[in-house]
């Protein structure tokens, strides 16, 4: 980009949003070099001796409210400079937390992937909508293909559910199980699309304890209540209780309630536990109920001959929300909801706008999946999880949760060998590892009245003081009455068991004058 206003050796003016080689050329392959060195490849590099990147640069909201200040657009409305916009670009990247670093164990996403971030870079240079054919063919196919290689990897290759189900990518797994929500209400009683809830007896649907909370805010958005949700207990290891799930239904129908959907979790958030979805379908079944399975977060281990198992029943399911965008390390944001159910999408979404779904087109029309969909416009999700399947194979995807299950395991090997940590679940089922850090100070003392109320106050101590640092980021919450504890997470093949120590030792150091 030139100095603004001036003029280049071209037609056009500055403002105009039309890219020019001689105008923007070099700006922009300014940009991807910064971004490729700042953000990508120094800002993933873990900290050791001298170099490498920490995981985030903490300054608390008033002083970097005052430091965007300074980058906001100019007060007298004039246009910046190049060096201007080079300094925000890198503003940004420095104090944004570099969720790709390997020790950014925070949330259910991390990780960097060089393919899924080339299909992330693609995209958005082709600035796709997905609702018609006309606009997107690449992508409409794409997606139709993807989901059913989706199916396929639930339901078994020939399998009459994964040739005939369908599928929608949605901006995230709330909105994903939002949707398998709508569409199971839709089954039980499909005129509440026209009529809304208007004179029905009330709607419930199950879900465990838990459950991820969008079950809740899709309930209420979708004008069931947030009591339209009836809670089912967890057992020990945080399963839904099925046999309490039978008494839930039996009570909802005595109290001549509608039951129309249990929402099972294949992977709990916090825990990450499996519910027991054969037993569910069971009770699906004798009560005539769709049955949902939310996997956002444990759905990726299907790509795992040894560890699918933990999924046995999915395939039972009348649809799944599965995040890619979790356990497969694709770029945010890549969700999906996969059904069984040919045609149940378009029944209860379609509205067939004649502006945009014209029906006497000169293609097929059925290719433009559009109308399925609750959005308008859309983002293409499904570019960075093709390029990565494409570039590892089914092959390096299994690798990739195989090996995250290995540093798994190996963690908690690690951890029980510290006298100083303590599991929360004897037996983690999955990649969210649930402990506790007990200070020099009070080990020894767990018979004390106030020890669990001090434990309480030890993980948010640590991590003030790891983010303060900038060295670790590990998320921490309680849990009924369990005070305060870590939840370690992994969706990151790329780190390794010198990673696992690290989180260890860090976490020891940071909190053995607690
Ligand atoms: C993360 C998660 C969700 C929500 O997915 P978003 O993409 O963050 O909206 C839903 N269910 C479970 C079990 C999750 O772990």
């Amino acid at each position: 980009m030139a100095e603004p206003g001036s003029h280049v050796a071209d037609s056009g003016e500055w403002y105009e949003s039309q890219p020019i080689e001689a105008r923007h050329g070099v700006f922009l392959r300014l940009i991807t070099d910064l971004l490729l060195n700042d953000a990508v490849f120094e800002g993933t590099k873990p900290q050791n001796g001298a170099g490498g990147c920490p995981v985030l640069r903490w300054c608390d909201p008033e002083n970097l409210a005052a430091r965007l200040a300074e980058h906001r657009p100019s007060a007298d409305g004039r246009p910046a400079t190049q060096e201007q916009l080079l300094a925000f670009v890198r503003f940004v990247v420095d104090y944004s937390v570099k969720t790709g670093h390997p020790h950014f164990f925070n949330q259910l996403f991390s990780s960097l992937d060089p393919y899924g971030l080339a299909g992330q870079w693609l995209t958005d240079a082709l600035n796709p909508s997905v609702y018609t054919y006309e606009v997107a063919p690449v992508f409409t196919l794409m997606e139709t293909e993807i989901l059913l290689s989706m199916r396929k990897l639930v339901y078994g290759d020939n399998h009459p559910s994964a040739i005939n189900g369908d599928g929608i990518f949605c901006p995230g797994g709330s909105m994903a199980n939002g949707c398998a929500i709508n569409l199971a209400r839709f089954k039980f009683a499909p005129e509440v699309k026209a009529n809304g809830l208007h004179g029905m007896p009330r709607l419930v649907l199950f879900t465990s304890e838990d459950a991820h909370y969008s079950v809740y805010k899709m309930a209420a958005l979708q004008g069931l209540g947030e009591d339209g949700v009836i809670v089912v207990k967890t057992d020990s290891e945080g399963r839904m209780d099925v046999g309490h799930l039978e008494t839930q239904i039996e009570w909802a129908i005595g109290k001549g309630y509608a039951p129309f959907m249990v929402s099972a979790t294949a992977g709990t958030t916090v825990l990450g536990a499996f519910d027991p979805l054969p037993e569910i379908s069971r009770v699906c079944e004798k009560y005539g109920l769709w049955m949902h399975v939310d996997a956002a977060w444990g759905g990726g281990l299907l790509f795992s001959r040894s560890h699918r198992g933990l999924l046995a029943g999915i395939e039972r399911a009348d649809s799944i929300t599965w995040n890619p965008h979790k356990l497969l390390a694709v770029p945010q944001q890549c969700s999906t909801l996969l059904l069984k159910h040919k045609g149940i999408l378009s029944a209860c979404h379609s509205r067939s706008a004649s502006y945009l779904f014209q029906k006497d087109k000169f293609y097929d029309t059925s290719y433009d999946i559009g109308d399925k969909y609750l959005q308008c416009g859309r983002r293409v999700d499904a570019l960075k999880f093709w390029m990565m399947w494409k570039a590892k194979g089914t092959i390096g995807l299994e690798r990739h949760v195989d090996k995250i299950m290995d540093n798994i395991k190996y963690f908690v090997q690690q951890l029980q060998k510290r006298k100083s940590f303590k599991l929360v679940l004897e037996k983690p089922a999955f990649a969210n590892i649930c402990f506790w850090f007990v200070p020099p100070r009070l080990q020894g003392t767990e018979n004390s009245p106030d020890y669990w109320s001090q434990i309480h106050k030890v993980a948010p101590k640590i991590k003030e003081r790891m983010m303060k640092k900038g060295s670790l980021m590990v998320n921490y919450q309680p849990l009924r009455d369990w005070p305060n504890f870590f939840r370690f997470v992994l969706q990151s093949s790329g780190t390794n068991q010198k990673d696992m120590d690290f989180v260890l030792n860090e976490i020891e150091q940071l909190g053995k004058d607690l």
